[in-house]
């Protein structure tokens, strides 16, 4: 009866899925009562806990309202209000908001529009973009393209338009003794040399800034971000930045692109936006892009693109509901001190002898388990430690949700230090 996502639906002969009866703050209850810790903030959406009673209250208001109307010669006040307020906090010369339903649609956008940018510019020889390794920007067939993460990709290879793939600046690679800002200088060589020989072809270069959430949340320095910014200018290639994952304070910053100083050409935000509440995702760009659309219809240059439910008005809500906690309680400030609660909780583990590293930045903490610490070989996939650990923690009340054998806690803002620091010992005991 029900296919789940991104599931071998065989495994769940062994472990049933687990039914979810109600959510409250940080916890889930299943019909049996016991509680589950979400500590992954289901896959990365919520923000401010489950069944919040601030987004609530906006949410039920706005379905008194206006529960949705189409976007196409129609607006409404809950997508104006909101399209401002997303102007106001992202990077400066994000002058506009195009609203889709989820992170790959917001990629697809991107993509299409900096391809389409080009066209009505008469370079129609721009026809390709560059993408980092280990990126991941969505399952959509153009979204899993750009991406590389051959787990996801490789089976549906013969579907996928060709890109340029860069090597990454992923700092777990880095040499000993050398620095997160020494090796992402360092690998953007290979980026400057793509450039260098690609750019009459390239239309954008695609990347997830600071952190590869789902290639294993491999991180690096922002210095890459800055350098990347100054190259696209140069090639006159644009820059679009997926910050579907990052968004929304997981790196320590409001925006991930804030740490390098950089505005992007394209900005893709999802997941976080309705603070974890209903589908919504908006790709903000520069007025000079809009601008290159904007002429009369007969020259068919406008960007003939929909979804159904584009700037839904209850999602618009749970998303200025979202911004309004931001504002209200000094989110990103507060998250400062969750931050170092959560590297005092997993700083320990990387004396281990089964951890070959343990990464943050910000709100994001991973932790690599590796079969050798010293040659950082991997435990085999097959050997499937990272579903280990997760039936260990579920049992323990945590829902951890490791990527192969990565562990990471990505968790609400509304999380206590209390709750990190036996989050950070549930961790120690699976490993151990
Ligand atoms: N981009 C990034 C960086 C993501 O992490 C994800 C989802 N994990 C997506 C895009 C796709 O978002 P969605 O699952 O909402 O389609």
């Amino acid at each position: 009866m029900l296919w789940h996502p991104c599931t071998q639906m065989k495994d769940h002969e062994r472990y049933p899925p687990i039914h979810i009866r109600r959510g409250e703050g940080v916890w889930l209850e299943d019909e049996k009562g016991k509680r589950y810790f979400d500590a992954i903030s289901s896959w990365w959406v919520n923000l401010f806990g489950h069944c919040n009673p601030r987004i609530n209250a906006a949410v039920n208001d706005q379905l008194d309202t206006l529960e949705h109307v189409l976007l196409a010669g129609f607006t409404h006040e809950t997508v104006l209000d909101l399209s401002k307020r997303l102007v106001e906090i992202t990077p400066p010369g994000l002058d506009y908001c195009f609203y889709a339903d989820n992170g790959s649609s917001a990629v697809e956008v991107a993509l299409k529009m900096s391809y389409h940018y080009w066209h009505n510019q008469g370079k129609k020889e721009k026809t390709k973009f560059i993408t980092l390794e280990n990126s991941y920007h969505g399952d959509t067939l153009g979204a899993l393209a750009v991406g590389s993460v051959s787990l996801y990709k490789d089976t549906y290879a013969p579907l996928l338009m060709e890109t340029i793939a860069v090597p990454s600046p992923d700092c777990y690679h880095r040499e000993p003794g050398e620095s997160w800002e020494a090796y992402s200088t360092r690998k953007f060589a290979d980026m400057e040399a793509a450039l260098a020989q690609h750019h009459e072809q390239v239309c954008a270069v695609i990347v997830e800034p600071l952190v590869q959430c789902a290639g294993n949340m491999r991180m690096y320095h922002p210095c890459y971000l800055t350098l990347l910014r100054e190259a696209c200018d140069r090639y006159g290639v644009h820059l679009i930045a997926d910050e579907v994952a990052v968004g929304f304070g997981r790196t320590g910053t409001l925006f991930a692109c804030e740490q390098a100083n950089i505005t992007p050409d394209f900005m893709c935000l999802s997941k976080g936006l309705t603070g974890g509440y209903l589908p919504l995702s908006v790709v903000l760009t520069h007025t000079y892009v809009y601008d290159a659309f904007y002429d009369e219809y007969s020259t068919l240059k406008a960007f003939l693109h929909s979804h159904s439910y584009t700037g839904n008005p209850l999602a618009c809500r749970a998303a200025l509901a979202t911004l309004d906690i931001f504002a209200q309680d000094n989110v990103i400030a507060r998250n400062q001190d969750l931050s170092q609660h959560l590297r005092d909780a997993t700083g320990p583990l990387a004396d281990h002898p089964h951890v070959g590293d343990v990464r943050q930045h910000g709100m994001i903490v991973a932790i690599e388990m590796v079969q050798d610490k010293h040659t950082k070989t991997p435990y085999p996939w097959q050997a499937r430690r990272g579903l280990q650990v997760y039936h260990r923690a579920l049992a323990q009340g945590a829902l951890l949700r490791p990527i192969g054998n990565v562990i990471y806690l990505m968790p609400p803002y509304v999380t206590t230090p209390e709750q990190i620091k036996w989050l950070g010992d549930v961790i120690a005991e699976c490993i151990g």
